[in-house]
């Protein structure tokens, strides 16, 4: 297991459509693995591989509940929709408010290539969105209704 290092919103890489796990194979794994430490290593909630420089549609995300690892993830349905602030590991110091379904169904399949199902709610469903829209090169900033800009500490 390794941390990885996290590509930035300048990089190319992170604007480029990730291809579908054909094999799950010991590189897939491995992977996953790394990018969980690196999720937790960066106190993020979640990760996706172009995050890390790898061009794959592998998604991992940990709401508080143990990480959960997802090869190829698909919106299957969603329902209702919701305004929540969100920010991103790929893009340091930028948090903003982005429109999201309230709640997701989402197909993948796990590390033994067993097709699951996982319904999303509130964190996790914001997770879930965010992450896959990474697979397909979109961060949340092209998504973002309205900067939160920290307020300055103005002292007496
Ligand atoms: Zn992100």
């Amino acid at each position: 297991m390794a941390i990885r290092q996290i590509r930035y919103d300048s990089d190319p890489i992170l604007r480029k459509n990730s291809r579908k796990v054909t094999e799950i194979n010991e590189r897939i794994k491995i992977l996953l693995d790394d990018m969980v430490d690196t999720m937790y290593h960066n106190d993020g909630v979640g990760l996706a591989a172009p995050q890390v420089g790898v061009l794959r549609r592998v998604v991992v995300i940990d709401v508080g509940e143990g990480p959960i690892k997802l090869i190829n993830p698909e919106i299957i349905g969603e329902e209702g929709e919701k305004v929540d602030v969100e920010g991103c590991l790929s893009v340091p110091n930028r948090v903003g408010t982005v429109k999201r379904p309230e709640k997701v169904i989402v197909k993948y399949l796990d590390e033994q290539g067993q097709e699951k199902t996982i319904e999303g709610t509130g964190l996790l469903g914001k997770a879930l969105c965010h992450e896959i829209d990474h697979l397909n090169g979109i961060l949340f900033i092209d998504k973002m209704i309205d900067e939160i800009i920290p307020e300055e500490d103005e002292g007496d």
